[in-house]
């Protein structure tokens, strides 16, 4: 019979897997938003979402309720990294009866015990300090919705207060010690004083003037993970093995439905306790657990907790003792009677039974003190039972512990987790084998994490300081970012004033008198057509001005088009040498292109795609009004490009070739599109720089004669703002990456937009970030001070599913939220950072704030451009597409969409659809040749 009751109690490790499962399933159900509400295992949200890193510095109140005390800590934190706060507390015993009266009289005297202790722990003139902010450990199960507003669920642990559930306990605390402060208006007797020897209020004074804010309310487990997170590294997991039994952990905030918060980590307060209360359990349940449940105050709840909480280790046993002795297993022939007492066999029996291995003569002490008659073999009996119980709640407690270790590799996407777990309580403290079990058995079930046990020595109190210090902190640093970030977000007001400088600004530039003196150039291309698909004909193509030189050959037929290119390569001694030498180059490439490609019998008609500002005079005529990108060949702005080409063409005496038109890229991007979609009369580059072009009237260009039909008219509007219009939103930082640039004061708009900039805006304010200790605790880091080492496409990295928008689509979450984070490490450590979790998680939202700014002026731009197409052309609702070319608007994750959502925004008549070009300098070039061609023959 012994052997058959200690075989129930041990657990093959196949059931233990089983169960490891059923928490894992219970943990999902218990985040989930849809399945929370039924969930056994409630994971609450704490709003705790970051842990110590040691710069978190003052003084720090900790009030803690426990089951018969009320613990108050003052703690001192120096914020010099090596966490080892000066403390002083007090204890004060629960009077007779207050845990079951009513709830105001419990919350007043928690208040006194406040009240008092800051008399008599601050001498009157101690610190000047008027601001004393408060954590409140409560160890009761609470919904929170913020950090500081904690709804009471349900009391437990043989308290039943009144008038407390369902209340803000946060706000009760407040009330109370808001009421003490003002002894007079209340009257001191009645809220607490008859639990004191009466004070003369002149006595408590100086604390009274003291404002004591309640900032955060904890789980005593919660408290547990802050206080070992103290001891260097983060501690993400919390776990109490006391009376009760409750786990927490730092999850991926995204996986807190129930909680808003989407990026970083929030601690969970798992309430595993109340593991097994829909059966899952069932198959692990002994009669003698059955026997404990069903006698306890509320059978049937906390089925796990019953299991393992020490509240419950005793009765076990001597619901163990009781069925041996009836079998006639134990005790025979002696009165057993004792047994039929609750309680009998508290903790301490059982810790000294198991503690002392080979000491029968103990066990033998123990079990008479209680009136039994036990032979040598009972001891030895009941010490193989004792030893299974316990050891049976240490493995239990390593299944949830491994469950929720798994959970968490998994969640972060990693392939082996290295964490620190903070234990305390009885069974932890008082059970030598506990951490030895916890450790071997958690990680046979979850071999790929590797645990590391952190005792906590202070209790929760010291961890509770911490939290409310790191609120702090957070809510400071939250203040600093936003101080920082807010010159770069823009309001929608901010937005309409862009649109209608940009609006202006085209007006002006369209305007033959008003030209010189607008920032934004709207030069005509000479290309008053867009491609009607009738284009027929083979055309060489010229790419200059984009990130390569090429050549190509397009060959447009009813079937569509077809291209060949090769690139070739510029050297920089021929980019800034004679005019003459680059354009001989340029002949000589295509030449060997014609010649690979077997078309040197033909005279072909050559698009030019030349990306730099030029004035056109024909759509064959252009000249050279400014270098840019690394280009400065002597002795050809001024000069009309064209012209330079077929001086080359004739000096190399090639004839394979007739330059037809040159076309600026955003002409090539529309033309390109418009092949396919003939809506398409607008073009858009956001790259390495930012430009459009459009379709406009004749009748208002201005500096072209002629009224009739349409042009296309290059923008230029990179320049933007060049004039001092749009100076009240240049920041800081935007001033600094003017500066360092190799044209100052110049390009202002494409400056806030395109990816030659954006990296080195976000570095700008990374360096200010870290100078303010915002970010790597401040820490120096040389590399960001080197120019363009933060890469644009960075951005796109670090901001790839920032939104947590993909989180939904598989069950434990294994979205690449985790992923990008890693990321982000990998970016930072390329660049020798030392960032931590929250680092990454401030460095996205700058990034986004970047990228959104961007994209935004982008679109306010845009708006000016379709709501003046649509005013010309005398529509209310205008349906144009607009072709899109540049690495930054097709690879970064959220630039287009939010381009797409402001101008929606903005010019909400035009309906505009975004079509991705595909190389458009190249069939763009070509197109605009065949279309001119087609208009000739016409
Ligand atoms: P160009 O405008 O010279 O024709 P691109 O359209 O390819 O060239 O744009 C190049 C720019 O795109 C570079 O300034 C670079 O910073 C940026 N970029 C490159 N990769 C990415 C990316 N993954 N996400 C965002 N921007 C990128
Ligand atoms: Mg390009």
């Amino acid at each position: 019979q012994i052997q058959r009751a200690l075989r129930t109690l041990s657990i093959p490790l196949e059931r233990l897997h089983v169960m490891k499962g059923h928490m894992i399933e219970d943990m999902c159900r218990g985040l989930s938003r849809q399945t929370h509400a039924q969930a056994k295992v409630r994971m609450l949200p704490t709003y705790i979402c970051s842990t110590p890193n040691g710069t978190e510095k003052g003084n720090f109140l900790v009030v803690e309720l426990c089951q018969t005390q009320v613990r108050t800590l003052l703690v001192t934190l120096y914020g010099d990294g090596n966490l080892s706060p000066q403390m002083m507390y007090k204890i004060y015993d629960l009077p007779e009866g207050i845990t079951q009266g009513e709830g105001e009289a419990l919350f007043d005297f928690i208040a006194h015990c406040v009240t008092q202790f800051l008399s008599e722990t601050t001498s009157p003139d101690a610190s000047s300090e008027q601001y004393l902010p408060l954590g409140f450990v409560f160890p009761f199960t609470c919904q929170q919705t913020q950090l500081n507003k904690a709804e009471l669920l349900s009391w437990s642990k043989g308290f039943n207060c009144s008038g407390v559930v369902g209340k803000d306990v946060v706000e009760l605390l407040q009330a109370a010690i808001d009421k003490q402060a003002r002894p007079d208006k209340e009257g001191e007797a009645s809220g607490g004083g008859g639990w004191f020897k009466s004070r003369k209020s002149s006595q408590s004074a100086p604390s009274q003037s003291r404002q004591v804010e309640v900032v955060a309310l904890m789980n005593d487990t919660v408290g547990t993970m802050m206080t070992c997170s103290m001891e260097g590294r983060a501690c993400e997991v919390g776990m109490v093995a006391d009376k009760g039994s409750n786990c927490c952990f730092m999850a991926e905030a995204y996986l807190v439905e129930t909680a808003d918060e989407t990026s970083g980590r929030m601690c969970v307060n798992t309430e595993w306790g109340c593991f097994g209360d829909d059966g899952t359990l069932n198959d692990l349940v002994t009669p003698y657990d059955q026997a404990v449940d069903e006698e306890s105050s509320n059978p049937g709840e906390k089925r796990f907790e019953k299991m393992v909480g020490t509240l419950y280790l005793g009765e076990i046993v001597r619901h163990v003792l009781i069925a041996l002795t009836a079998e006639k297993a134990m005790f025979t022939g002696s009165d057993a009677a004792v047994l039929k007492e609750k309680g009998v066999f508290t903790m301490q029996h059982l810790l000294e039974i198991v503690n002392h291995e080979d000491r029968i003569t103990e066990v033998k002490r123990i079990l008479e003190a209680l009136g039994l008659q036990p032979s040598e073999r009972d001891c030895g009996r009941m010490q193989q039972i004792c030893r299974a119980v316990v050891g049976r709640a240490a493995t239990l407690h390593a299944t949830g512990l491994a469950a929720i270790l798994s959970y968490m590799c998994q969640t972060r996407d990693l392939e082996s987790l290295m964490v620190n777990v903070g234990v305390e309580g009885e069974l932890f403290a008082g059970y030598p084998r506990f951490e030895e079990i916890l450790l071997s058995v958690s990680r046979l079930l979850a071999p790929e994490c590797m645990a590391t046990i952190l005792a906590s020595r202070d209790g929760s109190g010291r961890g509770a300081a911490m939290v409310t210090a790191v609120a702090l902190r957070l809510a400071a640093q939250r203040r600093a970012v936003d101080e920082v970030l807010a010159p770069l977000r823009l309001s929608r007001d901010d937005l309409v004033k862009v649109q209608a400088l940009m609006r202006d600004e085209m007006g002006r530039g369209l305007g033959k008198e008003t030209n010189p003196s607008a920032s934004v150039r709207m030069l005509p291309t000479y290309v008053t057509h867009t491609p009607d698909g009738t284009e027929k004909g083979d055309f060489l193509a010229l790419d200059l001005g984009g990130t390569n030189f090429r050549v190509l050959v397009v060959r447009i037929t009813e079937d569509g088009i077809t291209m060949a290119s090769e690139i070739y390569v510029i050297p920089v001694g021929i980019m800034q040498g004679s005019g003459e030498e680059l354009f001989d180059h340029i002949i000589d490439c295509i030449i060997d292109f014609q010649t690979k490609q077997n078309l040197v019998t033909q005279m072909l008609p050559l698009g030019f795609t030349f990306s730099f500002p030029c004035q056109q005079v024909g759509l064959d005529k252009a000249l050279l009004l400014t270098w840019t990108k690394g280009f400065s060949a002597s002795g050809c702005v001024g000069q009309d490009v064209v012209q330079l080409l077929r001086d080359a063409a004739k000096r190399k005496r090639h004839l394979g070739m007739q330059v037809v038109a040159l076309v600026n890229d955003t002409v090539g991007t529309m033309m390109a599109c418009g092949y396919d979609d003939p809506k398409c009369e607008i073009g858009l580059i956001v790259g390495t720089g930012t430009n459009a072009c459009y379709m406009e009237e004749m009748k208002n260009v201005g500096t072209v004669e002629g009224d009739q039909g349409r042009m296309c008219i290059n923008m230029e509007w990179g320049a933007f703002g060049d004039n001092g219009c749009l100076d009240h939103l240049f920041t800081h930082f935007d001033q600094v990456v003017d500066e360092t640039t190799i044209n100052p004061g110049k390009q202002r708009f494409e400056k806030l937009i395109s990816g030659m900039y954006l990296g080195e805006i976000v570095r700008q304010i990374l360096v200010v970030m870290t100078e303010k200790e915002l970010l790597f605790q401040g820490k120096p880091c040389p590399k960001l001070q080197t120019k363009d080492i933060f890469k644009t496409k960075f951005l796109s990295t670090i901001e790839l599913d920032g939104d947590g928008d993909s989180a939904a689509n598989n069950g434990i979450g294994l979205d690449s939220n985790g992923l990008a984070l890693r990321q982000i490490r990998a970016i930072l450590n390329e660049l020798e950072l030392d960032a931590s979790f929250e680092d990454c998680v401030l460095m996205r939202e700058v990034c986004q704030t970047v990228s959104l700014r961007a994209s935004q002026l982008c679109a306010a731009g845009l708006a000016a451009v379709v709501e003046k197409m649509r005013e010309s052309r005398g529509v209310d609702q205008l349906s144009v597409t607009v072709g899109v070319d540049g690495t930054l608007y097709k690879l970064h994750p959220c630039f287009s969409k939010n381009l797409q959502t402001t101008l929606k925004d903005l010019a909400p008549n035009c309906n505009v659809t975004f079509m991705l070009s595909e190389d458009g300098s190249g069939k763009g070039a070509a197109l605009v040749a065949a279309v001119a061609d087609r208009a000739a023959k016409e």
